[in-house]
């Protein structure tokens, strides 16, 4: 892997124990990617070596990766998994939307829906929002007791660890705007008449928590990011950069993990087509 690469995933990878100050980290990503252009074109080639480097995995069916993206609503969730896997094949891919638990899910432990939703060997699973949010609603909402959602932390590494220990390849990221860029693209919400569906009032009350979210992220980012689960922040205000650096990162995993064709155990050779 180019050098440029690992020193662009150790500068986003947040640290075993490190303690992430979202206000001061930049959620612009200014000299991350030179040209604009050419970065734009660079993750379209990402993109199609990403879905190569997936027949590959799904191909040899022994092991998964798992993408979790997290962030302030209008960060980009759908943006960048639209992106980053625009030309891979449906077939090795799931996406699924975590979005507030029904009555059947909360009838369970919270981490219940998360892993029936857990990529099958030789797929990759793409979490949009995740188990994180239950350590961030109730925490930013002050819904639970602290001491409940302290205990989650420790819950969620093992459940990663156990994971990562059964062959899924666990990446988290957190897709990092600025208070000012979400004001824009809500307003956008409203302005824009397509764009009008996107819009949920109750995205507002969690806009009016921001400070209290940033707190719940500082925290969760720095209890869970582990060697064997990392979390990398993501400069989200310009899609562009934000596409890169997921991409980059996605791609430098799965070739990390070489996933290999599978060796017939029959000899080609030994079969005639008729
Ligand atoms: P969206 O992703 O914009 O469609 O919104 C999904 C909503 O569901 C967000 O407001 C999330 O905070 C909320 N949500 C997702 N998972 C949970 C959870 N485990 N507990 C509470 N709220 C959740
Ligand atoms: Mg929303």
């Amino acid at each position: 892997m180019a050098n440029q690469v690992r020193e662009l995933i150790e500068k986003l990878r947040v640290k075993p124990g490190d303690k992430v100050k979202l206000k001061a980290s930049d959620a612009d990503g200014d000299g991350l990617f030179k040209d604009e252009a050419d970065t734009k074109a660079e993750t379209l080639k990402i993109a199609a070596q990403v879905n190569e480097l997936q027949d590959r995995l799904y191909a040899e069916r022994q092991r998964s990766l798992l993408v979790v993206l997290q962030g302030m609503d209008t960060s980009g969730k759908d943006g960048t998994i639209r992106s980053v896997f625009n030309t891979t094949g449906p077939i090795g891919i799931a996406v699924t939307a975590f979005g507030r638990p029904s009555e059947r899910e909360l009838a369970h432990d919270y981490l219940w829906r998360v892993h029936a939703a857990c990529p099958r060997r030789g797929t990759i699973g793409i979490f949009n929002r995740s188990h994180y949010e239950d350590v961030l609603v109730p925490r930013a909402h002050k819904l639970l007791p602290k001491s409940t959602i302290d205990e989650r932390y420790g819950q969620i590494n093992a459940f990663e660890k156990m994971l990562t220990e059964n062959g899924t390849v666990v990446l988290k990221f957190m897709l990092h705007i600025s208070a000012d860029k979400q004001a824009e693209r809500l307003q956008e919400r409203l302005d824009e008449r397509e764009k009008n569906w996107k819009f949920n009032p109750a995205d507002l009350e969690d806009r009016a928590l921001w400070e209290d979210f940033e707190e719940a992220y500082e925290t969760l980012l720095e209890k869970c990011s582990t060697e064997e689960a990392p979390w990398y922040v993501i400069p989200a205000d310009h899609k562009w950069v934000r596409n890169a650096a997921v991409g980059h990162i996605v791609k430098a995993t799965l070739e990390d993990m070489d996933p290999k064709y599978p060796k017939p155990d029959w000899k080609p050779s030994d079969f005639k087509v008729v």
